[in-house]
């Protein structure tokens, strides 16, 4: 089989581990006999000086013919006084919503040689966290109407969280057909008590329930989630939440794993195609200096096996080679602790590479 991937390295640490990422899976491919076309194509700051846009026109179209993007990062200081809608950032919105992305899925895993990393006890902590946040992207408060105002005692500005019944049914299936082939739980997030927007959320969740008998659901208002998660991570399986909870919940399950430079997502819309990039950001501190981490990447790269080629073998033997490789105490920076072998960018990718092909 052939499949286009369009890839998009972005700025600061992107371009670094990007490439990482972009040669386990040629690995992969020569193991499993699958042939990868990869186009490189500009996003974020490093397209701004190019062509004074943050996504262009052709970077758009090349991805929306392919059959999956994988992004590294955007960003830098270089570009942030520019205004909003130019700024490397935008891009990254207007890529989702020009390629009808609205699910966003966050795996948050704790590794069992990366246990130390975490800032929870390890009573905590248990036998391992392995959580899925499944985020709606393209709706709620962040694209609501917004707007400001004067009043008599001055300026004041509101934003407004809308949900369609269309949007919440999308963006529950994607959560209970992630649950089917993970532990069956799907935990709905809301703010049902205060907010109609959340009614009408969990009533949709709710009624998609029942397609998915098989998968166990509970709803959770978001302040107890927040905490339960650091209360009992152990206890979720698959959480949806609407955009706004879902930025900052899935920033909080990263944090409980320990590194940022070891966090997956995957962008999902309708169709197989998908947008699969590290959680972490262009990293402009350690830009350029081998340092960077780039595992978050690679897993990336298996999630668009998983998600959007369906080639579920080779993507958990990413996985696989990954945990492998962390076991035998290799370390990148970020995750270094007393007696890990610190290992650059380039040398965790040849190693995780080295792992796949049984060398
Ligand atoms: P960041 O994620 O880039 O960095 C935060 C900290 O984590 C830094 O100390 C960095 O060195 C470290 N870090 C991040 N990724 C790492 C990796 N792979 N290996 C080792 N260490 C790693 O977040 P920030 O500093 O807040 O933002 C920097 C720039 O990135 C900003 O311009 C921001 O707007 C942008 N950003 C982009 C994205 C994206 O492209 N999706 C996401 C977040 C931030």
């Amino acid at each position: 089989m052939r499949y286009r991937i369009t890839v998009l390295p972005g700025d600061g640490i992107g371009p670094e581990v990007t490439e990482q990422a972009v040669e386990v899976l040629k690995t992969v491919g020569s193991k499993y006999g699958y042939e990868f076309d990869f186009n490189e194509e500009l996003i974020g700051g490093c397209a701004i000086d190019a062509c004074g846009d943050p996504l262009p026109e052709n970077t758009l179209q090349a991805c929306k013919k392919s059959d999956a993007v994988l992004l590294g990062a955007v960003g830098g200081a270089k570009w942030d006084l520019l205004p909003g809608d130019k700024r490397p950032e935008a891009g990254l919105l207007r890529i989702r919503a020009g390629l009808g992305l609205y699910a966003n899925l966050r795996p948050a895993v704790i590794y069992p040689a990366l246990q130390d990393a975490s800032p929870l006890k390890k009573e905590v902590v248990g036998t391992g966290i392995d959580i899925m946040v499944v985020r709606e992207l393209t709706g709620g408060m962040y694209f609501g109407k917004k707007g400001r105002f004067q009043t008599e005692a001055g300026e004041a500005a509101f934003d407004t969280e809308t949900y369609s019944t269309a949007e919440v049914e999308r963006i529950a299936r994607i959560a209970f057909e992630a649950a089917q082939k993970r532990r069956s739980k799907v935990t709905s997030v809301d703010k049902a008590n205060v907010l109609e927007s959340s009614r009408l959320w969990r009533e949709v969740v709710q009624k998609v329930a029942g397609e998915y008998p098989e998968v166990e659901l509970n709803h959770m208002y978001v302040d107890n989630a927040a905490m339960q998660l650091v209360r009992n991570p152990a206890q979720f399986d698959v959480i949806v939440t609407a955009n706004m909870f879902g930025d900052i919940l899935s920033d909080e399950a990263s944090m409980i794993t320990g590194s940022i430079g070891m966090l997956p997502s995957a962008s999902l819309g309708k169709g197989t195609l998908g947008l699969y990039e590290p959680v972490h950001g262009s990293a402009p501190d350690i830009a350029g200096q081998d340092k960077a981490n780039p595992i978050a990447a690679i897993l990336s790269a298996g999630m668009l096996l998983k998600y959007s080629l369906g080639l579920d073998a080779a993507a958990k033997d990413i996985e696989n080679a990954v945990e492998a490789v962390l076991d035998k105490g290799y370390r990148t920076g970020d995750i270094a602790s007393e007696g890990s072998r610190i290992v650059g960018t380039k040398e965790m990718g040849k190693l995780i590479r080295d792992q796949l092909a049984g060398k």
